[in-house]
């Protein structure tokens, strides 16, 4: 049976330009990139070159990239960091829709380490009041940390414009932009955002490797203390597969950035209007209008989405139900709770997310077995349906 894999936002497809170009670095250039002779020092040039494409595709400049072991370490970083080199600010602004790894930060700071975190709530189609952010923001706020496209429903924040108010306060902006890194246009010069994070697979480079945007003239206090790798700012000898592998993924992601994020934009499109026309009692989470182009998070009412899940993969569909990392626990999303998506709709809901490897084809069948699987489902649901029949948007 062929897999269809619509789980790019948990992880993607190693490109098979990213392996060719890392091969190498495995076998016949094994060297230390500090290392003083040749066998080594040529692989110091292969980094430089890999932190020159990571720097093109945000708009930075080459110094301003560290490499990381992936978002979680980026994230840490940035936001200790912010905390060190602030320390008589003792306030933290973030939203209540981060990835784990930034929501797990903050609550432990604020239980542990006496923080007070400013949670900024969500509307019902998962967006940010600028109001509450600039009413969350003050002079004794350290960090703002706000990611840029949520893993799960895909919606887009406005952060360069968070980072002005930041700014206005002294506060430092970080920006979780794992999601967004690759989908949509991002260029970092002319913004006061301090610090971004990203991770390899989440862009068609290996696990393990990610990056940390830190902005010129930015202070920063490293996570990891050790070597001088790095320009002091990370140290540990460099994953440099990792490293020349996201640097192969950054330039991939610069060719044909527009045309490929259309095609990808049209297919989930297709994907959303084929499913929400066949299926009753749907409902898309998130802002369509400020949307990642590839992600649909979309909620069937009354249906379990682990039994959906299950169905799909007997189908060789690949889907997830509420973020990869909270679904095991049958605890239903943070993200939909915090957009006060309704109990019965926040259990159903399925999120397809593409990659520029999917195929019309693919898209094609998905409409076609998704709605039979919800009908069976339905069919033996103790929950009666017949009285609701709209498929809507949540605006
Ligand atoms: C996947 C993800 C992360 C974590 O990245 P890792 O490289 O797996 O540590 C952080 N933030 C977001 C939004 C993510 O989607």
């Amino acid at each position: 049976m062929k897999t269809i894999y619509l789980d790019n936002n948990a992880t993607t497809r190693v490109a098979d330009e990213v392996i060719e170009a890392i091969k190498p670095f495995f076998t016949e250039r094994y060297g230390n990139p500090s290392s003083m002779h040749f066998f080594g020092g040529s692989v110091a040039r292969e980094i430089a070159n890999a932190r020159a494409n990571m720097a093109e595709l945000l708009g930075a400049s080459p110094h301003e990239i560290v490499f990381t072991s992936g978002g979680t370490e980026s994230d840490s970083t940035a936001i200790l960091s912010a905390l060190n080199t602030l320390p008589e600010r003792r306030e933290i602004v973030t939203t209540r829709v981060e990835h784990p790894a930034v929501l797990n930060l903050c609550k432990h700071l604020a239980r542990f380490k006496g923080y007070t975190v400013k949670w900024i709530s969500v509307d019902k189609s998962g967006m940010i009041d600028m109001e509450d952010v600039k009413r969350a923001i003050n002079d004794k706020t350290a960090i703002v940390s706000a990611m840029w496209a949520n893993n799960e429903t895909g919606v887009i924040f406005p952060v360069v414009e968070i980072a002005e108010i930041a700014a206005g306060h002294g506060a430092l902006m970080h920006t979780d932009a794992v999601q967004a890194v690759g989908k949509i246009p991002i260029n970092l010069s002319k913004t006061n955002i301090n610090f971004l994070s990203l991770s390899g697979h989440k862009l068609h480079a290996p696990k393990g490797i990610g990056a940390l945007y830190i902005k010129k003239g930015t202070r920063f206090s490293p996570f990891m203390i050790g070597g001088h790798q790095e320009s002091n700012r990370r140290g540990g000898t460099e994953n440099v597969p990792g490293i020349v592998g996201l640097g192969e993924a950054a330039r991939l992601a610069m060719n044909n950035f527009n045309e490929e994020n259309t095609r990808v934009k049209k297919m989930r499109d297709r994907l959303q209007q084929g499913l929400l026309e066949k299926v009753s009692q749907a409902r898309v989470n998130g802002r369509p209008e400020s949307r990642l182009p590839n992600t649909l998070n979309i909620g069937f009412e009354f249906v379990e989405g682990e039994a959906i899940l299950m169905r799909l993969d007997d189908k060789g569909i690949c889907a997830s139900s509420g973020s990869a990392c909270t679904s095991g626990s049958l605890e239903p999303s943070h993200v939909l709770r915090a957009m006060g998506v309704p109990f019965t709709a926040v259990h159903g809901s399925i999120r397809f997310s593409l990659s520029r490897y999917n195929t019309e084809d693919e898209i094609e069948f998905v409409i076609e077995e998704t709605p039979r699987i919800i009908e069976t489902l339905r069919a033996m649901s103790p929950f009666n349906v017949d009285n609701f029949n709209t498929a809507c948007i949540v605006q």
